[in-house]
């Protein structure tokens, strides 16, 4: 009955769409395609027809070539594959801009590429500069340095080949830093200075610092570095913001991305970041959530809502916090010591007290909560303080409010996302990138029961929204598509393949449900009549295609509102 229903209607609009001539001309119309609209009926069609940022029309090439006028643009699609844009909607723009800028060592394949990659970044730094890098984890590494705490090398080697700049080099996490003794010097941190309440600085068994720094130990460092930074004028400090969002924004293009979910930014990078959609520089939509104080929250949070800001280029209402650290660097917070160190249970990095205060604020101010949890325990506290809000306040009925990252869930906790309508903003490619130490940290069976548990979340009725939280992680959708779907890590394993998502379930997590995940299913997300003209073009149908095969897809076009913005 559902289907004849769809039937019906599908027929209708049709019929309403002929007797609707003589057709407007469009400004696009993109022809002899695959399409896949993923619209309620999941259909297909051939043919769109585009008026300024706006879909006018999906149907067959026959019912869209009536919209072609004197001066529409036409692309004939040779069969390719249309999908609606991918929405990324966990990542870092700003880092992911920086990450292309600053020394990338994502692909270093152990401790002695990583230092070789910073000696090569020294021969063009004056002495006494900074260096910063990011995308190391030694967890990935071919080979063991000669001598370690917790996994991680000393820095013995890099002091000796980089004496005369200060180094900083982040974890792949972002939850973990990597220093040189020049930096450690300038920041007059000593073997015996204490680790600061929610950090931690890693010492050997003799007490001797070998060089990292976790989670707020970091600013003992990174303080030093804006300390040096701030000796620069402030124009200059935003002309380099400004190149970071730039570069972050056309590697987004070139991956395919017409919508991002940024996870954090302070006020003051969203006044950049404003500014730079006024002047028309942002190709691609923002939806940013606010990372900052919680002085500057009480503050500020009232003047800065807005929706759909500079023809839907920028939206701010939700704000972004954290309540634990990562797996990788034993920061997530665990209801059950970690499997591989003895009666840890990783940490909160944010008070409850202040977690609470701003999902007050949050609900004051009618932003979306957006809470970064990986562990078990930080997982189950976030979601105790949702449904307590959401209890007291049952007028609400459309929170929306997420869980970043939800990784590793009890399995007492896997219902309440569905029954809060609270949405898992999770990473297909962090499972087959972290599975290699999962098991590690959690043993099988915790890692089994509750970790990266697409199938459990769908079945029960959540809705997922994927991404990379690049720079984490390389940004490209099609990567992340492709974890999701497999499950497969390099080494051919796949990692727990009941949890797999299928094909389609994937591909709505790139795009409806991200829209879901901002309020915006209405004016994207899918491609039909009325809503914006995003789109990614590919190179293969990602839905049919072996899986082998996803990673060789490759984005051909990429349109935003109507503008080719990407093209190879
Ligand atoms: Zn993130």
């Amino acid at each position: 009955m559902k289907s004849l229903n769809k039937i019906l209607i599908t027929l209708l609009m049709i019929g309403f769409n002929a007797c609707n001539s003589p057709k407007e001309s469009a400004d696009l119309v993109l022809l002899n395609g695959n399409i896949i609209t993923l619209n309620n009926a999941d259909s297909k069609a051939t043919a769109v027809a585009v008026k300024s940022d706006t879909i006018i029309a999906v149907g067959t090439d026959y019912q869209i070539k009536e919209f072609i006028g004197e001066s529409t643009e036409i692309i004939d699609l040779k069969g390719k594959t249309v999908i609606p844009g991918f929405i990324e909607s966990h990542a870092h723009l700003i880092g992911l801009g920086k990450s292309k800028i600053n020394l990338d060592l994502t692909d270093t394949q152990n401790w002695d590429e990583v230092i070789a990659k910073v000696v090569a970044a020294s021969e063009n730094t004056k002495p006494g500069d900074w260096i910063i890098g990011r995308g190391w984890h030694q967890e990935k590494w071919n080979t063991v340095p000669h001598k370690t705490v917790n996994g991680y090398p000393y820095n013995t080697m890099l002091n000796k080949a980089v004496p005369y700049n200060p180094v900083i080099l982040s974890h792949a996490s972002g939850h973990a830093i990597l220093v040189n003794q020049k930096a450690i010097d300038l920041a007059e941190v000593t073997d015996s200075t204490k680790s600061p309440e929610g950090g931690n600085i890693v010492k050997d068994e003799n007490g001797q610092i070998i060089g990292v720094f976790e989670e707020t130990a970091e600013d003992l460092i990174n303080n030093k570095y804006l300390q040096y930074l701030s000796l620069q004028n402030s124009e200059q400090l935003n002309r380099q913001t400004e190149r970071e969002i730039i570069s972050g924004v056309d590697e987004s293009l070139k991956n395919g991305i017409t919508s991002f979910h940024d996870a954090g930014e302070t006020f003051a990078k969203i006044d950049i970041l404003k500014k730079l959609v006024d002047e028309n520089k942002i190709k691609i939509r923002l939806y940013v959530m606010v990372g900052d104080t919680l002085k500057n929250l009480r503050k500020n949070l009232v003047n800065y809502k807005t929706i759909g800001y500079g023809n839907n280029f920028l939206t701010i209402r939700s704000i972004k916090i954290y309540i634990d650290g990562a797996l990788g660097s034993r920061g997530a917070w665990l209801l059950e010591p970690y499997e591989d160190l003895q009666d840890h249970r990783g940490l909160t990095v944010t008070p409850l007290s202040e977690i609470r205060e701003v999902a007050e604020l949050a609900l004051t101010n009618g932003y979306q909560l957006c809470t970064h949890a990986i562990g078990d325990r930080g997982n189950r506290e976030i979601l105790d303080i949702y449904e307590d809000i959401f209890s007291q306040n049952t007028s609400i009925n459309n929170f929306r409010w997420r869980v970043e990252h939800a990784q590793h869930l009890s399995t007492k906790d896997i219902l309440r996302f569905s029954k809060l309508g609270v949405i898992p903003a999770m990473q297909g490619v962090h499972c087959t990138s972290d599975a290699p130490f999962v098991i590690k940290r959690l043993g099988y069976k915790r890692a089994e029961e509750g970790a990266y548990v697409w199938r459990k979340l769908i079945d029960n009725g959540a809705i997922i929204c994927n991404g990379t939280d690049a720079p984490v992680e390389n940004v490209s959708p099609l990567q992340s598509f492709y974890s999701t779907v497999t499950r497969q890590l390099k080494s051919g394993e796949i990692f727990f393949k009941d949890q797999k998502m299928t094909r389609l379930e994937a591909l709505k997590s790139y795009t409806i449900n991200g829209a879901y995940a901002a309020f915006e299913e209405n004016i994207k997300g899918s491609i039909e009549k009325g809503k914006l003209a995003d789109f990614t073009v590919l190179s293969k149908d990602i839905l049919t295609i072996p899986d082998k095969e996803i990673l060789s897809t490759e984005v051909l076009m990429t349109i935003v509102g109507g503008k080719i913005l990407f093209a190879k």
